[in-house]
């Protein structure tokens, strides 16, 4: 994966469609290994939330089950997480260590609480930062969990670096629940309803349909109803949302008839895009990138990407309006 993408893209005629230069791809086999850790806050406020300094490690790699519903889940999900990035060519462990407790550790925080906050059913304390995931408990499933950590690998990338306003923060919002979902459609306890919603299965309930964002107020297309003209990234993120849903599970939509590529070619499409969007991507460069990168697996035929299938893409580009 790492080799077609670099070696295709190198070529003059592929990089003259990039606006800016590819950024380092995964090793394949290269430090296969996972060291996961997970903190646990117990729902009881702390001033801080970093997992072997502000909370103490209730699950270290190898350990057996805590009982705590939110600690073994998180463990078990870092797992499947490393599988789901392992099968596009990414290294969990690599994009994502920290050091925890003098390990280099993949950690996320769960069940963490800030004073004054409803801790059971609140969403805050939820993020991402440097290389460290906190959950509250009100949030916890997988599909927002695969969405935080989608931001670490977007770091990883310098794609946070970036900018987290406008339509560039949109695309990031939004490229993130893509590959959200993706996990959860995918691991162990794949979705069979709620399919495409995000925040399914949590306390804190949905709180984003990627199938049809007009559901909640948020656009499905760019410049359409519901579209901030502000700039909202959280809302404009739907666009992206609705993007992802088209391409993966095809429907007829804005003018275009649109044929799904599925969720295994999906993975490996969006995980190509953040490895090789340009720095400051808005909706017209994630467009040029989406091209970019389905014409490169296509070549390659990585997770058995056709060109049929980049025509889906394109479609999937033109009903969203991407580009208006
Ligand atoms: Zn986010």
């Amino acid at each position: 994966m790492r080799k077609a993408i670099g070696i295709v893209v190198l070529t003059a005629a592929a990089a003259s469609c990039l606006a800016a230069p590819v950024s380092a791809a995964p090793t394949p086999g290269h430090g296969a290994s996972l060291t996961r850790a997970v903190c646990d806050g117990g729902n009881q406020p702390t001033n801080g939330f970093e997992c072997g300094s502000d909370l103490a490690v209730a699950r270290h790699e190898g350990d057996g089950p805590t009982g705590v519903r939110h600690v073994d889940d998180a463990y078990i999900w870092l797992g499947e997480l490393a599988g789901f990035y392992a099968k596009v060519g990414g290294d969990l462990q690599t994009m994502l260590a920290a050091p925890v407790e003098g390990v280099q550790a993949v950690n996320v925080s769960v069940r963490a609480c800030a004073d004054g906050r409803d801790c059971v059913n609140g969403a805050w304390p939820t993020y991402y930062s440097d290389r460290r995931v906190v959950f509250s408990h009100g949030l916890f499933s997988d599909d927002t969990f695969g969405h935080e950590f989608a931001h670490g690998v977007q770091d990883y990338y310098g794609v946070v670096e970036s900018g987290k306003q406008g339509e560039v923060g949109a695309v990031r919002e939004g490229v993130a629940d893509v590959l959200g979902e993706l996990f959860d459609l995918t691991n162990g306890t794949p979705d069979t309803t709620d399919r495409w919603k995000m925040g399914d299965g949590s306390v804190f309930g949905v709180y984003r349909d990627m199938d049809d964002p007009t559901l909640r107020r948020m656009p499905d297309r760019k410049g359409g109803q519901y579209w901030s003209t502000r700039g909202s990234p959280v809302i404009n993120a739907a666009v992206i949302d609705k993007l992802g849903f088209l391409i993966s599970e095809g429907q007829t939509f804005n003018g275009q008839t649109i044929t799904g590529i599925g969720t295994a070619r999906s993975a490996a499409l969006w995980f190509a895009v953040v490895r090789n969007q340009p720095k400051g991507a808005d909706f017209r460069a994630i467009a040029a990138t989406l091209r970019e990168v389905c014409a490169s697996n296509a070549r390659d035929g990585v997770a058995g990407t056709s060109n049929a299938d980049c025509a889906q893409v394109e479609k999937a580009i033109t009903a969203t309006q991407l580009e208006r």
